[in-house]
């Protein structure tokens, strides 16, 4: 500690003689912004060169790293003064917000927070150019403009928020490119290969995980903004190169939670920026396209959280440093930049000449909040039979700094598992949120059961109330309740035995333990029957580990890994049982450590083949070899168990070796674990006993006249952008082991599968399956009956398929179960 101050004085020192010496990007980067891409390690080190210049103006801290190891880097520009108080107005901000409370009183006479937050999506670059730009122009002694307007503004900028994205795109560009640039749209540096730079590390899209923060990025940077909670937030995009700029205010749906004020604030906001647009003349539009519902994007969740959230889009992904345009324009990185920074100015400009309003009304949305104006009070109260279930709801709440307790009231409410008012019933464990928070409209967005949607034509999933994604019954009530603390986890007790230890398998947590102890290569079994021992019951799926046969520690590494992952082991010093199989029944099977591959490339979905990696990579921590399914010929699937294969074309099986090489792995004792349109080619095979309901419905040969200016309208009858459905399961098949008879799972397409003759049908569909979300009327008519989970046993392998993606983003909490059963337990 005593070093880094030791630093920092050092560097007030020699930034004091070099004060007011800002060189701009040109003087630094060696080259004019727009003519080449700046790396990310460049684009940090600017930020830090002008925070050295400018000490008393500028300060840059690095908030975090990347899965790649690049850092995640922030700026604060304000006036010299706000600078030096910067701490009180954070800590002011918080109490205007309800988010800190002491003895001190909220002060409305401070400063507008503006964050500025670029390239979320890495091959959307023009954005993180501008950054630099931006970030000149505010801390340019000579630019008297600027400086008058941090008078009444503190500005954050996030130059990158996702820079492994951001330098796989750049890396790729440099080497495509020639010495010019060549604007024709068909040249090789205008075709991105995949996986494509949008993403992470992982494959995940960061602009949906603000509220789920399933990634490393997301979670670091929304603590900090959760530290800050600004008054205006805006993501700055590129999208389609042929579309004109766009910027707020945003298009239908509104989540009816969004205030007049806030809808209002985006008008004015809106009006600024197209003053400089019409003086340049340049094209924009609004209130299309991009909307205000689903909860985890940049602007959608600085919205829910008290902000003026917005998107702002620049056409550009695949442009490089230049392309021709369809209105035969050259569109350079220049053009692009320029846009970007002309739009961030203008807002910051807005902010600072409205600052005072902003600030008020900033406190009045959480005052209303608090005290339930315009927002119903609802307490919602979940509860499980197992702790690891409402534990990682409570972590969710903790990352999005919502308050939460326990109640003894003797409450009555909805309940979202039988859809009736009734008396709730404590489960064994439990956690409540009430609305009446600072948080309370984020509250009422994530926990209602359904978000009212005014218009249908959102291009998001429509449904994610977390007690169906957490899989946890619900109470929602009206009643003023009041809350007392949550109860954390009591420590894992280590257990002693000289025979055996049980693990009661009910949460993803126990599948966490079993891929640890393979891993260490402890033998583990898996009872397929239910069972009695001491008096305690347990439920098929319970892990048994025994001493013989086992390595010597293998105690030591159970207590370790159950007390990593929070299960309580129990020790048996028999095989006799009191009901039910004894350990050396046959009904008590043993898991092999399985070798899992994942096909991945080109003809899979890289988002999907990501959400499995990440799964192995980041939850189960086990292994899993990624195959490139392009190269199947020279494939050898011989040294696996397993082969997943998620969403994707796999036009790779229209080649008949290919096929045949599938067929070979499961005949000859593989299992074969296909998702989404990866289970819809299997279908395609007559071996794989896999039929997809088709349409019967087919339109009538009429002669209708259809409304073209309706055509949108008339698309949304068929359409599913994501909604829950219940599918009952039988929980006496292992893939549905430490569930109920039912799971909740998300619906994006009205794929459906026939009974499966010779195999399990583990989940199907029931008739009165769907829960909540948007589903067009003809799909909804159309969604009846199948199934949407199965296992088909051929040769000596297994098929097992999920119709849906039981994966979703990592945040759909309750599949991930389902996918670890049939990675270890399905099969065996
Ligand atoms: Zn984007």
């Amino acid at each position: 500690m005593k070093r880094i101050y030791i630093i920092t004085i050092l560097l007030c020192i020699t930034t004091i003689l070099s004060a007011q010496n800002i060189p701009s990007p040109k003087q630094f980067l060696g080259y004019e912004l727009g003519e080449r891409f700046t790396p990310c390690y460049r684009i940090d080190n600017y930020f830090n060169t002008v925070a050295q210049a400018s000490p008393s103006t500028v300060k840059t801290f690095k908030y975090g790293g990347t899965n790649e190891g690049r850092d995640l880097v922030v700026a604060f520009i304000s006036s010299a003064q706000n600078i030096q108080n910067l701490e009180n107005i954070r800590q002011n901000n918080l109490r205007l917000a309800g988010m800190l409370k002491d003895n001190t009183p909220a002060n409305v006479n401070m400063p507008a927070i503006v964050w500025l937050s670029y390239n979320v999506h890495g091959n959307e670059p023009s954005s993180a150019e501008a950054a630099m730009k931006v970030l000149y122009a505010l801390a340019d002694p000579s630019n008297t403009q600027t400086k008058q307007w941090l008078q009444n503004a503190v500005v954050i900028i996030d130059p990158i928020q996702n820079p492994d994205g951001r330098d796989r795109y750049i890396n790729w560009y440099n080497n495509a490119v020639g010495k010019n640039f060549n604007a024709d749209p068909q040249s090789r540096e205008h075709d991105e290969p995949w996986p494509y730079g949008r993403t992470n590390h992982y494959n995940f899209d960061l602009n949906r995980d603000w509220a789920w923060q399933t990634q490393k990025e997301s979670q670091q940077r929304v603590k900090l903004y959760n530290q800050w909670l600004p008054q205006i937030h805006v993501d700055l995009h590129e999208q389609g190169y042929n579309a004109p700029y766009y910027f707020a205010p945003a298009a239908q749906p509104f989540h009816e939670v969004v205030t007049q004020w806030q809808r209002d604030f985006q008008v004015t906001v809106g009006k600024n920026n197209a003053k400089y647009f019409d003086a340049n003349g340049w094209l924009y539009f609004t209130k299309q396209i991009f909307d205000l519902f689903y909860p985890s994007y940049g602007d959608t969740y600085p919205t829910y959280n008290g902000a003026i959230g917005m998107t702002y889009e620049q056409g550009g992904i695949g442009a490089g440093l230049g392309i021709k345009t369809k209105s035969g324009d050259t569109l350079t990185l220049t053009d692009r930049l320029m846009h970007h920074y002309t739009a961030s100015l203008s807002t910051i400009e807005v902010a600072s000449n409205n600052a005072k309003q902003l600030v008020t009304e900033y406190k009045k949305y959480f005052d209303n909040n608090i005290n339930g104006i315009g927002l119903e009070n609802t307490t919602y109260v979940l509860t499980s039979s197992d702790q690891n279930k409402i534990e990682a709801v409570r972590k969710l709440l903790d990352n999005n700094s919502i308050s939460y307790g326990i109640t003894n009231a003797n409450l009555s409410g909805y309940n979202y598992f039988d859809n009736k008012t009734e008396t709730f019933k404590n489960e064994g464990y439990q956690i409540a949120v009430n609305t009446l928070q600072p948080k309370g409209r984020l509250v009422k967005v994530l926990f209602e059961k359904e978000s009212k949607l005014v218009d249908s034509a959102t291009y998001d999933i429509t449904a994610w109330s977390i007690p169906y994604v957490y899989g946890v019954n619900a109470w929602a009530t009206k009643d003023k309740i009041s809350l007392s603390a949550y109860t954390m986890p009591a420590a894992i007790m280590p257990v002693q035995s000289n025979y055996g230890v049980l693990i009661p398998y009910t949460s993803i947590n126990a599948s966490k333990v079993l891929a640890a102890l393979l891993l260490q290569g402890i033998r583990v079994r898996y009872s397929a029957d239910d069972f009695t021992y001491n008096g305690k019951a347990f439920n098929k799926g319970t892990l048994i580990i025994l001493k013989g046969n086992n390595q010597p520690n293998w105690l030591n590494a159970v207590n370790t890994a159950c007390s990593s992952y929070n299960v309580q082991p129990y020790a048996v010093q028999t095989g006799f049982m009191d009901a039910g199989a004894d350990f050396g029944s046959s009904d008590v099977h043993f898991i092999k450590a399985p070798r899992v591959a994942l096909l991945t490339g080109k003809s899979v979905s890289y988002i999907a083949s990501g959400e499995v990696w990440s799964y192995f990579d980041n939850e189960l921590n086990y292994p899993i070899s990624q195959l490139m399914a392009e190269d199947m010929d020279n494939i050898n699937l011989s040294g696996y168990d397993i082969l997943i294969m998620p969403d994707g074309g796999y036009d790779v099986f229209d080649d008949k070796a290919n096929a045949a090489k599938l067929e070979d792995f499961i005949q000859g004792g593989g299992k074969l674990i296909a998702t989404e349109s990866g289970a819809e080619q299997l279908a395609g095979f007559n071996w794989s006993g896999l039929k997809l309901i088709e349409d019967t419905a087919q339109s009538s040969d009429s002669i209708i006249q259809k409304n073209y200016g309706a055509s949108e309208r008339d698309f949304l009858t068929s359409f599913i952008p994501g909604a829950i459905y219940k599918v009952q399961l039988d929980n006496t098949h292992p893939i549905a082991y430490g569930y109920s008879n039912f799971y909740y799972t998300l619906k994006q397409d009205a794929r459906v599968y026939a009974s499966i003759k010779g195999g399990w049908n583990v989940g199907i569909f029931p008739s009165n399956a769907y829960v909540a979300g948007f589903v067009g009327s003809k799909l909804k008519s159309k969604l009846k009956q199948g199934v949407a989970i199965g296992e088909n046993r051929y040769g000596r392998g297994s098929i097992i398929f999920f119709n849906d993606d039981v994966l979703f983003r990592r945040f759909w909490e309750n599949g991930k179960m389902l996918f670890a059963n049939a990675v270890f337990l399905a099969g065996n």
